[in-house]
């Protein structure tokens, strides 16, 4: 059998690690120091924004967007309930209302065709996470939002370096954030960036990241904020990967792809992410499958056993937001609520080895396996 296959393993290079070391060598080792701010504006200037605001996670940037936003208590946020609950955690704080909308089997993101039926007079702000590789139709977002003078939030951590009609992701929403944890397309360890056109989100972004101390009386405090500061270790390290981005994302495609041709066999039994949309070319995040109805693995838990049994590692789908415990202890009427797209990719859905460092050799024994646990139908 094979050695035991993670389901990401990262690869740093070597202009990384020179980055790193000649962060370290400096001693500017906490967030202050010209590599946070090298980097916010590389990253910007990447997804077409005019400021980048470095900040510790994805998580991290979410709740600053949200608050920099002004989103209050009681007003009504559309986002699916198919994503990481990292989405939802300031709206809580804040006690505003999430209004969950279904997902589309085919994208596997927000089915942005029930999005108009949600919208009230509460409706505030559509947070749009991109989910797994294949980018959210961005323009009709941004149209709804026009016509309702709503505001956007783009969670574009899972397709860094991804394009919706020729324009980056990352460049759609009012405000858009992105996550560098080690499982992302780049990576610092933990990180994250806030991007926006907006001077005024940018101040207000870069006070909440900073505990809100001020420019000119500096301990004297008008807002409540977090330490939620890059290091400059961190943005070393994310420096030499966004140089290697590009390559990044080919190498990214091409796992999809082999995937894709090798596991096309078995569609009577598994459904396989698509490879592009009418705007979209998926970048593949991570690779899933969703099981199709059939007898022998009944959902996707059995099937993750029989993986691991192999030495395979994978991940079960994102657990819909609406079925949260937590949630439905915070919302009540959650429990009312049927959302059945994305309850059965919960049931039906896992991801396969997906990181960088992952090879073709492996690839193959991952779909020789995946066929051999098909083979008696
Ligand atoms: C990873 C991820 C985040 C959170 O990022 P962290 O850096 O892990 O906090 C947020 N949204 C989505 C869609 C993600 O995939």
């Amino acid at each position: 059998m094979m050695e035991f296959i993670p389901v990401n393993e990262p690869i740093i290079g070597d202009q990384e690690k020179e980055l790193v070391l000649s962060c370290l060598n400096t001693g500017w080792i906490s967030s202050e120091g010209s590599f946070v701010e090298e980097f916010e504006s590389k990253f910007s200037y990447k997804c077409a924004r005019k400021y980048g605001i470095a900040v510790s996670s994805g998580t991290a940037a979410l709740d600053i967007a949200i608050q920099a936003l002004n989103i209050s208590k009681d007003d009504e946020i559309i986002m699916p309930s198919f994503t990481i609950i990292s989405c939802i955690h300031q709206i809580v704080r804040i006690g505003a209302i999430p209004v969950f909308v279904d997902s589309d089997l085919r994208t596997w993101n927000m089915d942005i065709s029930k999005v108009e039926d949600n919208i009230t007079s509460k409706t505030k702000a559509i947070l749009v996470p991109h989910i797994y590789g294949l980018a959210v139709d961005m323009q009709f977002i941004l149209d709804l939002a026009k016509k309702y003078n709503l505001l956007v939030i783009e969670d574009a951590a899972e397709v860094i370096g991804q394009e919706c009609r020729t324009k980056p992701c990352g460049s759609f929403g009012d405000i858009s954030i992105f996550s560098f944890y080690a499982n992302k397309h780049i990576t610092t360890g933990e990180g994250g960036m806030i991007v926006t056109n907006s001077e005024n989100l940018n101040e207000r972004c870069k006070a909440l990241r900073n505990l809100c101390f001020q420019n000119e009386n500096r301990f004297i405090h008008e807002e409540i904020g977090w330490n939620y500061r890059m290091t400059n270790i961190q943005a070393a390290l994310g420096l030499g990967q966004l140089s290697r981005l590009e390559k990044i994302i080919h190498r990214k495609k091409e796992i999809g792809l082999i995937y894709t041709e090798k596991l096309k066999e078995l569609s009577d039994f598994i459904l396989l992410p698509d490879l592009s949309t009418e705007y979209s070319s998926n970048i593949f995040w991570v690779f899933g499958i969703i099981l199709k109805n059939q007898e022998k693995f009944k959902s996707a838990k059995n099937l993750s056993i029989f993986l691991k049994e192999n030495n395979i590692g994978n991940r079960p789908f994102f657990y819909p937001l609406h079925l949260q415990p937590v949630l439905l202890r915070i919302y009540p009427h959650l429990g009312n609520i049927k959302l059945p797209i994305s309850e059965k990719m919960y049931k039906n859905g896992l991801y396969l080895p997906s990181g960088l460092a992952l090879t073709n050799d492996q690839i193959d024994y991952v779909c020789s396996i995946l066929k051999k646990a098909f083979q008696d139908f």
